[in-house]
């Protein structure tokens, strides 16, 4: 705490939006935040921010903040305040109630990234040892769950591989399906510092971002490809990599398997996976491939930044590994200036994920099913814990509807509108006999449930958020939650009303149990985190200060691992009934559906999402910028205002995601990665009809 001119006080604390993890100084009046500033010496930030972290923060304190907590029998019941004691008891009760006549696996629960680690760590502590089942899952299954499995496959870590700062090193950068600019801006703007400095730069993405053409700034390519196909041109960047002999053959012999190198060399090496074959999936002339392939496989240092317009996809962990082998071909793992960096959405999704949210794995991404690893956890907990991975959300929201899955716990996530096809969500949701909610505002998700349990901001909580450097930060108390408990206590006392004691004095001791556990954050304590200022895990005994680049003498498996990876054409493609590709992104000022940001008055900044169009598909449909226009798709159908741009290609069209009532998830279709069930957000075949109002 450090005394202030004008504000009283200050304390230092992490942003709460995006996965740069921003520090700020929040100065303080008493209760009241005066302004959050920049922190210099924050580590992922260095004295930067956006206008999400600098000016976004007043939800915290919004009127439409709900503070007591509030139970009803039936979803058409209107909502009776209760005191804690109840509600936790209903609550309590309720799950018994179902798992005692459904059986065990009735129930789940849901962790969120906007979340601490700690807490975070107690609700998967708490499905799985007072509920005793896997029933787990996280909301990094809507948009990075594809990174988690892909590096884990190919590099042995579900993580990115740099820092932030390693991008000031890199001689050529590849930004895929990304927007740094709007989505990660601290981060873009370092890395706008070294594009000025002569780094290259390769844009892929469907649409001409910021980044491909802003002032002082050019891409040597931009690599416009066709919504869905980003496996093909990958493969067809490896094509050129292969049979042009750019392939570091000195560094894949010391550090890969040989045998799966030498078949996916055969198979990227195939005639079919050429550029000049591929241009007609792609839509990427194959000059601009050859030459990018060129770029990145020869200019020294090259780095890789991507983000959802990869993962979000039917072929989304197909894609992160065609994009770490292309990394260790070229040798471009495992010192500064290069690596793969998955920029990851919110504020804590590395972290949540970290704690064991999935259903397959315990923390640390050590599989429910290995013995060794599950014997630890139920020595740690006193509990026999499951053998078998529970349901994954999209999982969760079949069986609710098929009649098996009847509660379930989730916090601080509104899935109606952050997950894909909101009618399906909305009616697994309403199948529901016991549902409990906790987050700060009544959202669309609380309309199904039954039991509302108030969340605290972020300004309320101590605990730690992890970024997408896995750096650790500090997130510190600036003042006394509002609803009279924080959200860990809520959680706590869930467990111990259920018949599984839970005890903790404070979220620190929640972390000596995570370092207890995982051996990645073994050498992690609270008192390191505010000595250091953050720390990258793995931290441990050979690393007591933490990892700032992973991989570096060898992989985290051992050696590094190329995967086939075969182009497999999305079920959502263009028909004549749905011609267009509705793709998707953020925009600077708002963030996800907006829950925080349109209670604060970044909203005056963006009203209302848009669909951009190009003005070729708007001629053909005799549409004008401004008309109201329906987009339709096979799942459902919106109305949104048409701006006509070439910022997209003919036959491709774009909205952002804020204002979700009107907007994306009601036309986006359950189509999912294979691997990992993240929802294909990124590709929607639509059609437009020029209407005269919303
Ligand atoms: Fe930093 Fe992201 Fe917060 Fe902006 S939203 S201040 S870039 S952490």
């Amino acid at each position: 705490v450090i005394m202030m001119g004008q504000a009283e006080h200050s304390v230092i604390t992490t942003c709460a939006y995006c996965g740069v993890g921003c520090a700020f100084r929040a100065e303080m009046k008493g209760q009241e935040v005066v302004r959050m500033v920049p922190w210099k010496d924050g580590q992922a930030n260095r004295g930067h921010s956006c206008v999400k972290g600098r000016f976004a923060w007043g939800y915290a304190t919004h009127q439409e903040r709900v503070l007591k907590p509030m139970i009803r029998k039936r979803i058409s019941d209107p909502w009776r305040e209760v005191c804690w004691d109840e509600a936790i008891a209903y609550a309590a009760s309720e799950f018994k109630r179902l798992q005692a006549a459904y059986g065990r696996d009735s129930v789940g629960g849901i962790t969120s990234s906007r979340c601490t680690n700690e807490e975070t760590w107690l609700v998967q502590k708490l499905v799985r040892a007072a509920f005793n089942t896997n029933n787990v899952d996280t909301c990094a299954r809507v948009c990075h769950s594809p990174t988690g499995y892909g590096l884990k496959q190919t590099l042995g870590e579900s993580a990115g591989t740099q820092t932030f700062d390693s991008v000031m090193q890199a001689d050529v950068v590849v930004v895929m399906g990304a927007n740094p600019s709007s989505a990660h801006p601290v981060f873009a703007s370092r890395l706008k510092k070294r594009l000025r400095q002569g780094a290259r730069l390769i844009v892929i993405d469907p649409r001409r971002i910021e980044l491909v053409s802003s002032p002082h700034i050019k891409a040597d390519f931009h690599l416009q490809v066709r919504p869905g196909t980003n496996v093909a041109l990958l493969s067809s960047l490896a094509h050129v990599i292969a049979t042009e002999h750019l392939i570091d053959e000195a560094y894949v012999a010391q550090r890969c398997e040989k045998k799966a190198f030498d078949e996916w060399r055969a198979f990227v090496s195939l005639p079919e996976n050429s550029p000049e074959a591929m241009e007609a999936v792609t839509g990427v002339p194959a000059a601009a491939v050859r030459g990018a392939a060129r770029l990145y496989a020869t200019a020294g240092n090259g780095a890789i930044y991507y983000g959802l317009g990869v993962t979000e996809h039917s072929q989304g962990s197909t894609t992160v590994m065609g994009i770490a082998n292309l990394a260790m071909a070229t040798g471009n793992i495992g010192r500064e200036g290069v690596g793969v960096n998955p920029l990851r959405g919110q504020n804590n999704v590395q972290g949540s994920c970290d704690m064991g949210s999935f259903p397959h794995e315990l923390p640390g991404y050590r599989h429910i099913s290995d013995d060794t690893v599950r014997g630890e956890f139920e020595r740690d907990w006193g509990v026999t814990l499951q053998p078998e991975p529970g349901l994954r959300i999209p999982n969760m929201f079949e069986a609710a509807l098929g009649g098996s899955f009847k509660g379930l716990y989730c916090q601080g996530e509104d899935i109606v509108q952050s997950d894909p096809n909101t009618q399906h969500v909305a009616a697994s949701l309403a199948a529901l006999e016991c549902l409990v909610v906790q987050d700060l505002f009544l959202n669309e998700t609380a309309k199904y449930a039954h039991v509302f349990l108030p969340g605290s901001s972020f300004l309320e909580k101590d605990g730690t958020f992890t970024n997408a450097e896995r750096r650790i930060s500090r997130v510190r108390k600036v003042m006394e939650p509002k609803n009279g408990k924080a959200d860990w206590e809520v959680t706590v006392a869930l467990s111990n009303a259920l018949g599984y004691p839970m005890n903790y004095r404070h979220p620190s001791e929640i972390m000596d149990e995570i370092a207890r556990l995982t051996p990645t954050f073994a050498g992690v304590t609270y008192e390191k985190l505010d000595r250091l200022g953050s720390l990258q895990w793995p931290c441990n005994d050979e690393a007591p200060e933490g990892t700032p680049i992973m991989h570096i003498d060898e992989f985290v498996r051992g050696k590094g691992r190329f995967i086939i990876t075969k182009y497999v054409p999305s079920d959502e493609r263009s028909t004549r009934k749905y011609p267009l590709l509705l793709t998707t992104g953020r925009i600077l000022s708002q963030y996800n559906v907006g829950a925080q940001t349109r209670r604060t008055p970044n909203v005056m900044w963006h009203g209302e999402d848009v669909l951009e169009v190009h003005p070729q598909d708007a001629e053909d449909r005799g549409i004008a910028s401004g008309d109201w226009v329906g987009v339709q798709s096979r799942a459902g159908e919106t109305v949104l205002r048409a701006v006509l741009t070439d910022r997209v290609q003919p036959g491709v069209v774009y909205t952002t995601f804020h204002f979700p009532e009107s907007g994306a998830n009601v036309v986006t279709t359950d189509n999912s990665d294979w691997a990992t069930n993240c929802p294909e957000y990124k590709v929607t075949a639509v059609q437009l009809v020029r209407v005269s109002q919303p």
